[in-house]
Order: C-alpha cells, then sequence, then structure tokens
C-alpha cells in the first residue's frame, strides 16, 4: 500500500525536463519555488552539472527522491553514481516537447539502464510537458529515446507514462504504479 511505501526514488534526466517541477507536484507543491516551505528540500547541493535534493512526499513520510541532474561534463558521473544503489525506483523525466534534444535524452537514458547497480530496478518514464501543443506523443518520445532498442537492458518492470508536472496529469498513476513496483 501506498501510504506504507519506505522507498528513495531516483529521479533523473536532463536540465530542464521538470524534474524540480515533478517533485513539487508530487509533494502537492503548484505554482513556484517560493511555495516551498523550509526543509521540505532538506539537502540541496546545486553544483554546474549536479544537483541531488532530496525531498519529502506527502504521499508517504517514507518516501524520498533523489534527484539527479544527468546534463553537463561526463566528470560528474562518477558522482551520481554515488546515488544509484540506495534506490529502489527510477524515474527518468523526458521534456516531450525538446525534440532537439531526445537524443541527449537517449544518451542519458541508455546510461542509467546500463549501470549495474540500477539493474532489474523498475523504471518510469515520464514523457513530460504533455501539456505543450508541440509535445511528442508517447509513440513518438518512447522510438526517439530508443525504448525499443533497449530491450536488452530493460529486463525489469518499466512503464512508459505521459505527464505534465504543472497540470498534474499523469503524474498520480505513474508514482502509484511505481511504487507498487517497488519491493
Ligand atoms: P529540471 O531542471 O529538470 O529540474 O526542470 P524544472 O523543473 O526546473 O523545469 C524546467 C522548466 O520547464 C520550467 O520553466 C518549468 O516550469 C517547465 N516545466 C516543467 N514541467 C513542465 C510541464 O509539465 N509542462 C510545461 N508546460 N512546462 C513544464
Amino acid at each position: 500500500r501506498l501510504k506504507k511505501a519506505k522507498a528513495t526514488l531516483l529521479v533523473v534526466g536532463l536540465d530542464n525536463s521538470g524534474k524540480t517541477t515533478l517533485a513539487k507536484t508530487i509533494q502537492g507543491f503548484s505554482g513556484d519555488a517560493e511555495q516551498l516551505q523550509e526543509g521540505d528540500i532538506l539537502n540541496v547541493q546545486p553544483t554546474i552539472g549536479f544537483k541531488v535534493e532530496k525531498v519529502d512526499s506527502p504521499f508517504s513520510k517514507g518516501l524520498k527522491l533523489n534527484i539527479v541532474d544527468m546534463s553537463g561534463q561526463q566528470c560528474y558521473r562518477e558522482l551520481w553514481q554515488t546515488y544509484y544503489e540506495d534506490v529502489q525506483g527510477i524515474l527518468f523525466v523526458v521534456d516531450a516537447a525538446d525534440h532537439r534534444r531526445f537524443s541527449e535524452a537517449r544518451e542519458a537514458l541508455l546510461g542509467v539502464v546500463k549501470h549495474s547497480e540500477l539493474e532489474k530496478k523498475p523504471l518510469l518514464l515520464f514523457s513530460n510537458k504533455m501539456d505543450l501543443r508541440h509535445a511528442g506523443t508517447g509513440a513518438q518520445v518512447a522510438k526517439e529515446v530508443g525504448l525499443n532498442d533497449l530491450a536488452n537492458h530493460l529486463q525489469r518492470a518499466w512503464r512508459l507514462q505521459g505527464c505534465s508536472a504543472i497540470t498534474g496529469e499523469g503524474v498520480d498513476d505513474g508514482i502509484k504504479w511505481l511504487i507498487s513496483q517497488v519491493k
């Protein structure tokens, strides 16, 4: 049951994909960062290309989100990995409206699903910003990020979910699914 979930989820994706907005939506916030109260983000270490936030969610006091920004220099990848072993589920966020960065997202996703620490961990792929008119459809996004070619690395529970971190559409469904898969 959701209320009893004790899990740490890894929220990954390129910069600007909507990870922070999504985390706030999951927390039950809407609107801008000013609405966040002190203490909601327990640990923030902003550095160029590397950011981790730990967030408590009202879904459950036991649910933590570790947010890792996957953009930027390769050298930060070593750092991201230190957060991998402690997570039970992966939430990969793609900006469905940013067609120019699909290949970059694809590379980042590949790096995540290939990582040995993340093997077999359930993966929720959020195709975010579906509220935007020029957002790709689920099928387009799946194709662009190479889901079809990832079969070898996708030996785990996974799901593609269209969502909007702004309107909240699809977010609950996705998160509930991911939590249901967390062992
Ligand atoms: P992060 O860098 O991955 O944490 O991305 P942010 O959460 O900071 O979002 C980047 C930008 O995209 C901000 O201007 C958000 O308001 C916007 N954004 C995030 N999610 C959505 C969405 O679902 N729909 C729309 N239209 N904009 C979004």
